[in-house]
């Protein structure tokens, strides 16, 4: 047994481990999303992150009314419309998963349940050849996978011991005392900077971006590789005077590489399905011409741009 393996049996609310990932890193890769943000992104396409404890989800479109869940809550939070349809009043539901059990419809799942180090990692390790071949390895994101330190650092050193690359894709707003523990055993990060401006940051993200800015600095200091991701999302942070002070601020630090994270809206029935409302219902796709204009615009400041 390594140190690694001496774990204390502490748990985490994980929401998924997802297999076969691409696009959390180089390679082929395995993506732990751990439940609980700091943020709440107007954008966020997992809206089941954002709280850390386990939720219930509700598909009402793949209810078929049969009622069971309504006889089944023990505390009456699943009430019948006068159009036969059925809604949950989350102001009484305390998440207990017992509707889940008896919808046969597949109309309810539970997002998020506590797991072990030792089970997720024993996830993780099954696809060891394809890490080794692909260049490939373990992403721990979220939600924001450091509010969980103490996991995330017994499992990064499980990954050490069988010298699986490891990545973590953070939102940056964590104290450093709590990055400057966790960076030591990690190869890769992948930062996400959502405006420049830290009251538009506000506005958007629900916190101001004076740490992250910091803690982006510091990583690059420390010298962990860290590839910048910017959401781009049309008329919130697209415009070319955020583009410009990102490319500025970037090269002044010696940042070289920004991926761009074209907005999409393949979350949003998730939103519903939590009883949370998608404020950005009305928003066009991004414009073909905004992205173009942020990769010229990037690319001016020396920078490795892709698009993802
Ligand atoms: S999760 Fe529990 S409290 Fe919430 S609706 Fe289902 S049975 Fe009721
Ligand atoms: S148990 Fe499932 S299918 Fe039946 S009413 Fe409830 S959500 Fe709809």
């Amino acid at each position: 047994m390594t140190n690694a393996e001496a774990n204390s049996g502490k748990k985490a609310v994980i929401f998924n481990v997802q297999r076969y990932s691409t696009e959390d890193g180089p390679g082929v890769r395995t993506t732990v999303f751990f439940k609980g943000c700091p943020l709440s992104c107007l954008w966020c396409s997992n809206p089941e992150s954002q709280q850390a404890k386990p939720q219930m989800m509700y598909f009402s479109k793949t209810c078929v009314q049969c009622y069971a869940c309504v006889k089944a809550c023990p505390n009456g939070a699943n009430k019948i419309k006068d159009d036969g349809s059925v809604w949950v009043d989350r102001s009484v539901c305390t998440n207990c998963g017992v509707c889940v059990k008896v919808c046969l419809a597949d109309a309810r799942s539970m997002s998020g349940k506590k797991m072990t180090v030792d089970e997720v990692f024993d996830i993780i390790q099954k696809d060891s050849l394809y890490y080794i071949n692909s260049g490939g390895g373990v992403t721990l994101g979220g939600g924001e996978c450091t509010t969980e330190p103490e996991f995330v650092g017994e499992l990064l050193d499980r990954c050490y011991d069988r010298a699986i690359h490891t990545c973590i894709d953070t939102c940056g707003y964590t104290p450093w005392s709590v990055l400057e523990k966790i960076l030591p055993k990690v190869e890769l990060v992948l930062f996400d900077i959502k405006h420049m401006d830290t009251e538009k940051h506000k506005e958007l993200t629900g916190v101001g971006n004076e740490l992250i800015l910091e803690n982006a600095v510091k990583i690059k200091q420390m010298g962990t590789r860290m590839i910048i991701r910017l959401p781009l999302i049309p008329g919130y942070n697209d415009d070319e005077n955020n583009i410009k002070v990102m490319g500025w601020f970037m090269e002044s630090w010696g940042m070289d590489r920004i991926d761009i994270l074209p907005y999409h809206r393949l979350g949003e029935n998730k939103y519903d399905a939590l009883g949370m409302n998608y404020s950005l219902g009305d928003l066009p796709n991004l414009a073909k011409d905004s992205i173009s204009r942020a990769v010229k615009i990037l690319g001016s400041y020396g920078l490795e741009v892709h698009v993802m």
